[in-house]
């Protein structure tokens, strides 16, 4: 193997350090004076301040390897082989400073020079409307102009809420043929695994008040990101960040504890992978002081923590298992992030405590389930109502798939639609009580942004436990 996850972070670390950048630790996954975000989901985030100009940095040259959530891509985890709930964000920053040929042919050196990545298959993008960029990488790298790919302004203009944005440049990477979808108009840009992006440059020209109007920065400054764990996957030519030196550890883990064997079962490996990475995330949120509870970040928190703990279910992993899988997460991530360690026995706490609750609520469930179908087997009948269903879920905790699952194996089945249409009702409840209370003495308009981020985020995810049980 090239080189491990660690390792490639302190290379790109060092590079930027030789190209006269300051390196600062990762910033809290908590973003700190900032209401736009829940969770800090890039490398820019914590450094708003300094690109609008409203703090003075350090030094005009940061680079950095930033905790990141992106609890946006979490119908992805385990389907894809390169989104994470959880990743690190290598980047490199000016504030002013430098713009985008420094930015471009230092990312060029660092993926052909210094890790050694074939440039035969490195394509970038650019917005399709910045010509300077294109001819940076055309006239000054030689990258031929039908290698240079020209996107609009969904895949290439970078902006998160409020705050800097602007025009991007991405670098994919062509992982073969045998990783691709096979249709023929396969190419950079698809979302099948072929040509996976593993770096974006953003050159943030340009300041979103939050409402649609954009000014221009005073200063002009360069914010890229690259997944470490990406990085690692083309680098050391494996199937998929679950495959990376660091997290493969973590999924033999997984595979251990659930007598599972890896690549045998596409639903088991989906199971290993989502586990993989979700208790990745908790670790490094409890970590940052995240509590599970039934709003903001710790609701975020427990729904990955009770994720994680039903996929084990799902693989048959019997009594509690994700503290100890945590250890493995220090283990292998203390030396970037000391703070892991530190909280070590807080970390195995939390977890240990949540997944307790859980399994008492999955229990309860399991014997309502037992009691509704005696009532089914009297009338005859082989589908459960999704009143029941949803009686089970919000009651319960029972998600969807858990409940069919379990019915399955027995030939019954459930009404999903009468299910949804329950949901869907409680939603409209939801809604319109919120609208008339202040909840827990917070802006109830607040609460609803908070809410709609979250829900938002977890669109068709199956919400694990009822508010009024826990
Ligand atoms: P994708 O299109 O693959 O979802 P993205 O365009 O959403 O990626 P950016 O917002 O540009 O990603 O983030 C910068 C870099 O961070 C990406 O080029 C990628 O290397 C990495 N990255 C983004 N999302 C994830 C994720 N969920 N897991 C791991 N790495 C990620
Ligand atoms: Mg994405
Ligand atoms: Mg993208
Ligand atoms: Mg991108």
């Amino acid at each position: 193997q090239k080189y491990g996850l660690n390792e490639l972070r302190k290379m790109y670390l060092d590079f930027f350090a030789s190209k006269d950048h300051l390196v600062l630790g990762s910033f809290s996954l908590v973003p700190h004076n900032d209401n736009s975000l829940l969770l800090i989901n890039a490398g820019m985030a914590p450094l708003k301040p300094y690109f609008t100009g409203q703090e003075i940095p350090p030094k005009t040259r940061v680079a950095t390897c930033q905790k990141c959530i992106r609890t946006g891509d979490i119908e992805n985890i385990g389907k894809t082989a390169r989104h994470g709930t959880f990743f690190e964000m290598l980047g490199n920053f000016s504030f002013g400073d430098y713009f985008k040929t420094e930015a471009i042919h230092w990312s060029w050196e660092f993926l052909t020079e210094v890790v050694g990545l074939e440039a035969d298959r490195l394509y970038p993008s650019v917005y399709l409307e910045d010509d300077e960029a294109f001819d940076i990488w055309n006239k000054e790298m030689g990258i031929p102009a039908d290698r240079i790919f020209k996107f609009g302004k969904e895949d290439n203009f970078w902006e998160h809420g409020a705050g800097p944005c602007g025009p991007c440049s991405e670098i994919y990477y062509d992982r073969g043929e045998k990783y691709g979808c096979g249709k023929p108009d396969c190419t950079v840009g698809c979302e099948c695994d072929r040509y996976i992006e593993i770096w974006n440059n953003v050159f943030t020209q340009f300041e979103n008040d939050g409402k649609g109007n954009y000014t221009t920065l005073k200063q002009k400054n360069i914010d890229t990101g690259m997944g470490l764990e990406r990085l690692a996957t083309v680098v050391q030519d494996v199937d998929s960040i679950f495959d990376v030196d660091t997290i493969r550890a973590l999924r033999d883990k997984v595979c251990e504890f659930s007598g599972k064997e890896y690549k045998k079962e596409y639903a088991w490996d989906v199971s290993i992978r989502i586990i993989t990475d979700h208790i990745r995330s908790a670790t490094f949120m409890i970590s940052d002081g995240i509590m599970p509870s039934n709003e903001g970040r710790g609701y975020v928190l427990r729904r990955l923590i009770r994720r994680a703990a039903r996929h084990g279910r799902l693989l048959g992993i019997d009594g509690k298992f994700l503290a100890k899988l945590s250890e493995t997460v220090i283990e292998s991530s203390k030396d970037g992030y000391p703070e892991l360690e530190e909280k070590k026995n807080m970390i195995f706490k939390v977890l240990t405590e949540e997944e307790n609750k859980f399994n008492k609520t999955i229990d309860q469930g399991l014997g309502i389930l037992t009691d509704m179908q005696k009532e089914m087997d009297n009338a005859g009948s082989k589908t459960l109502s999704g009143k029941n269903a949803f009686k089970l879920y919000d009651t319960y905790g029972f998600p969807l798939d858990l409940t069919k699952e379990i019915l399955e194996e027995k030939g019954f089945n459930v009404d999903e639609d009468g299910f949804k249409a329950c949901m869907e009702e409680q939603k409209e409840k939801a809604r319109k009580a919120r609208k008339k209370t202040n909840y827990m003495g917070a802006d109830a308009t607040i609460y609803e942004q908070m809410d709609k981020n979250i829900t938002s985020k977890f669109v068709g995810y199956d919400k694990l436990e009822n508010e009024s049980v826990i």
